[in-house]
């Protein structure tokens, strides 16, 4: 049979335009549709315009620290507006890279929301387009709970361009995006408080970094207000807002952010009318080759239950379009996967926390170090960095690898390759630290 395309990608974010342009390369005929901006979450809503507003909030940390260097700087003052039309601007260039991008390795782009009709058979824009694969991109969106008042919750799509900045904000979850947000507002001038309904914030990581987190975010003014359930939401006549936690309203904030989770965009795409297999989250149910139980349909990134990170749904996308058009089959790994937490302090982390690497190999040696950085001699900013390594202590290999501190991103990237590598602690040791760093802490653990 002769179909219109041999790909038919739905979503041109991180994941939809990396295997569009590699499916391309491979010679492949391909689409792909988009109902919004292209470029998706990361670029247009996610990690680089959040990543724009981390590094702008870090700056009066850096004057109040030059002041123990010697240099004195008048109070200086701060424009949202600026640094929302500056990052606006950065993130219009990005989408044009984008959609070049896609223009120059021959990828047919369709405006509109597209939903999959049969096994082969996608509808875009009015029209019906066949194609021998489809590959489903469709990402994730913030996900609101049904409690009384969230009409008057914003997330993080609207914190990224509200029109004023807010004097009093209430962070509503625990998540990465939840505390990457407070540091942001909280470097800003805003006041934050973060409501979070367990016990410590960052679930999912390993114990130490959480609640060194936690005590440098308190330290910088943040109220973290831990089991707390927020039961609803009221707006006051002057137009701020409380949240109704147990007991009574509680708070006047200029805006309330709900960062309590992300659901896949799997909902009215046709998916489960052909008879795809959803999780009991909406995420699509993939093979290790990102295949669906429909062998034409394929699905990456965010809308499966993959970890959502743009490097995973990326790689995930370049690996799906070598296995359909090129000549290597290769499923995707998803061990050691590194990721980072943009709080300030900066969180990364590679492989296990210490507990689950308890569960996988029973007996584990922890190598821990908590220290004033150098550069906090003379600024006199009371803020300590910890790094961990988590070791399995039948092999001796380096299973997991904590940061908290300045810089953790940048340095646990290098960790990650050593891991991967499958770097045993004995070769962590051998290696020479470059001095004086606070990087070198990794191999002078003992
Ligand atoms: P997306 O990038 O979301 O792309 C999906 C695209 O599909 C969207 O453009 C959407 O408009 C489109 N679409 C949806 N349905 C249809 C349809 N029916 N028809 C046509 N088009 C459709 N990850 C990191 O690695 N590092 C970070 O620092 C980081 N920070 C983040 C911060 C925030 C605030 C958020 C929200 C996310 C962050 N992420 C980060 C996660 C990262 O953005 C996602 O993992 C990544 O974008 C997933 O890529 P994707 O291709 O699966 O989906």
């Amino acid at each position: 049979m002769e179909f219109d395309y041999d790909l038919f990608v739905i979503g041109a974010g991180s994941g939809g335009v990396r295997l569009s342009r590699m499916a391309a390369s491979y010679g492949a005929r391909v689409a792909v549709a988009e109902d919004s901006l292209v470029g998706g979450t990361c670029v247009i809503r996610g990690c680089v315009p959040k990543k724009l507003l981390v590094y702008a909030s870090h700056f009066p940390h850096e004057v109040e620290d030059a002041a123990g260097y010697g240099w004195s700087y008048r109070p200086g003052t701060f424009s949202w507006a600026a640094l929302i039309a500056a990052k606006n601007r950065e993130i219009a260039r990005l989408n044009g890279v984008y959609l070049s991008l896609l223009e120059k390795s021959g990828v047919q782009r369709y405006d509109g929301r597209a939903t999959v009709a049969d096994a082969h058979t996608v509808e875009v824009a009015g029209h019906r387009i066949s194609a021998r694969h489809i590959a489903v991109a469709t990402g994730a969106r913030p996900m609101l709970p049904a409690i009384p008042g969230i009409q008057h919750a914003i997330t993080s799509d609207e914190a990224l361009d509200l029109a004023s900045q807010p004097k009093r904000i209430a962070v509503v979850g625990a998540g990465y995006i939840a505390v990457e947000f407070a540091g942001i507002f909280n470097g800003l001038g805003t006041q934050v408080d973060l409501w979070c309904r367990g016990r410590q914030i960052l679930r999912g990581f390993d114990e130490d970094v959480r609640d060194a987190l936690a005590s440098a975010m308190t330290q910088q003014g943040i109220e973290i207000r831990t089991e707390t359930s927020v039961l609803g939401l009221e707006k006051y006549r002057d137009g701020t807002i409380g949240l109704v936690p147990e007991g009574g309203t509680q708070g006047h904030y200029d805006a309330v952010l709900y960062a309590t989770g992300r659901a896949p965009n799997s909902a009215r795409l046709g998916l489960e009318e052909v008879g795809v297999t959803l999780d009991r989250n909406g995420a699509v149910d993939v093979d290790e080759y990102s295949t669906t139980n429909i062998p034409s349909i394929h699905a990456i990134g965010d809308v499966t239950a993959r970890p959502q990170l743009t490097p995973v749904a990326t790689r995930d996308g370049a690996l799906l379009a070598a296995s359909l058009f090129g000549d290597v089959r290769r499923s995707v790994d998803h061990e050691y996967v590194p990721s980072a937490v943009f709080s300030t302090p900066e969180v990364a982390t590679v492989g296990l926390t210490e507990d689950k690497a308890r569960e996988r190999y029973g007996v584990v040696d922890v190598f821990k170090t908590s220290f004033k950085a150098l550069r906090h001699t003379l600024s006199g900013r009371d803020e300590r960095t910890l790094m961990k390594l988590v070791v399995a202590r039948g092999s001796q290999r380096v299973v997991g690898a904590h940061m908290v501190g300045r810089d953790a991103a940048e340095i646990l990237q290098g960790i990650a390759i050593a891991m991967k590598a499958g770097a045993t602690k004995a070769q962590f040791d051998e290696t020479i630290g470059i001095h004086p760093t606070a990087a070198e802490e990794f191999v002078t653990m003992r």
